[in-house]
């Protein structure tokens, strides 16, 4: 008799406890989940685009070959907080008109051979 309430009183415990422990790591992962979201979003809303230059000049380097400047001409631009950003520049190799990447922070060019990358230089 006093054996079978001590084993539920015990089982009840570890029980309570468990849940309480679930709910506890439960919390947490929500917790960690918004946090991961919230900074998802946050980097998505980062735009690095390089701004045009004032005279509209433009020099690029491919990474792959760093010791040519290179004009590139600018193809299309886009406004941002009153300010010109480059959208497209023309590749320096086949006029292709390149497109920024956000992650290599630099225009790429897939159109001739292998995939070029241009960074921009300062004049
Ligand atoms: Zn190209």
């Amino acid at each position: 008799m006093m054996k079978g309430v001590i084993k539920q009183k015990l089982y009840s415990w570890s029980i309570k406890y468990l849940v309480d422990i679930m709910g506890r790591r439960q919390t947490m992962m929500e917790k960690y989940k918004q946090q991961m979201k919230a900074f998802r979003k946050k980097k998505m809303k980062l735009d690095n685009t390089p701004f045009l230059p004032v005279d509209g000049n433009v020099y690029v380097m491919n990474s792959l070959d760093p010791t040519k400047k290179i004009k590139a001409e600018v193809t299309k631009t886009r406004t941002k907080q009153h300010r010109e950003i480059i959208e497209n520049l023309a590749c320096p190799v086949c006029g292709n008109p390149m497109g920024w990447d956000k992650a290599w922070e630099a225009f790429i060019c897939v159109k001739h051979g292998k995939k070029a990358i241009y960074e921009i230089v300062e004049e």
